[in-house]
């Protein structure tokens, strides 16, 4: 499994300035990522996922694998529509770099991961939110990357689909380095090992769930907050609000 050293940062669209300096260490397992719209969730992403180059600073890997695989779940998963399920998954593995002959495969393992194998011959149109969602896991995964990176996973998902997300995402973070962004704060209760809060362009906490929870006004109590929310609300508070 890896760590992910990020060293240094800096992402810029024309004279704003998204992530300043940034340093930050991902271990093993599964981390998720914090911020408030706009902090530049999208954009370090696409920095750790190789999407992105940025304007200065470096990605480091050590562990397992000097140069490992990565795998990138976007916000949508956009795909031609009249498409078969199988198909979308085994071209996404060939995409990422696996033999044409292993990609049927490879989609067929991903689309059981992800509890979509009875749906592997119907076309991507036919499926619900939630399946779409899978399959854009699916499609991430298929060809086993040792990084996997999904940017808001259970965005739009009603409670029993995001649970099921919540099922595959843990599933994977067994075995390797998950990084996922996510306003949902009940998801990273549930699946996340540690957690980095992104404002003002740097991550400017890092550390466990139980931590942020603890973060919380000793003075509140009850109220329509969870203890998670609290300690992220006064988390945020102390750090100024995280707005730029
Ligand atoms: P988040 O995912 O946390 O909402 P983003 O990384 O999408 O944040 O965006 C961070 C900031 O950078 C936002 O203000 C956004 O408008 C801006 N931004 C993102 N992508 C681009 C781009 N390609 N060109 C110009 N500005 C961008």
């Amino acid at each position: 499994m890896n760590t992910i050293e990020l060293e240094g940062i800096n992402v810029r669209y024309g004279r704003k300035h998204v992530l300043r300096d940034l340093e930050w260490t991902i271990q093993p397992g599964i981390t998720g990522l914090l911020g408030e719209n706009g902090a530049g969730k999208t954009t370090l992403l696409s920095v750790l996922a190789g999407l992105r180059r940025p304007d200065s600073g470096t990605v480091d890997f050590s562990g397992a694998f000097a140069a490992p695989r990565f795998g990138f779940v976007p916000q949508r998963f956009s795909t031609p529509p009249e498409m078969r399920v199988m198909d979308t998954v085994s071209y996404a593995a060939w995409v990422n770099g696996l033999a044409r002959r292993d990609s049927h495969d490879a989609a067929v393992r991903a689309l059981e991961a992800v509890d979509l194998a009875d749906r592997a011959r119907d076309r991507v149109r036919s499926l619900s939110g939630g399946q779409r969602q899978r399959l854009g896991i699916a499609a991430g995964l298929a060809h086993a990357p040792d990084v996997l990176v999904l940017d808001e996973p259970t965005v739009g998902l009603d409670p029993a689909q995001r649970v099921r997300v919540r099922e595959v995402v843990a599933s994977l973070g067994r075995s390797r380095t998950v990084l996922l962004s996510t306003h949902v704060l009940e998801d990273v209760h549930h699946l996340c090992d540690r957690v980095g809060l992104l404002t003002g362009g740097r991550i400017a906490f890092d550390g466990t769930v139980s931590e942020i929870k603890h973060k919380m006004h000793a003075q509140e109590s009850g109220g329509l907050e969870s203890a998670l929310e609290r300690g992220y609300r006064t988390l945020m508070d102390e750090l100024g609000g995280g707005v730029q």
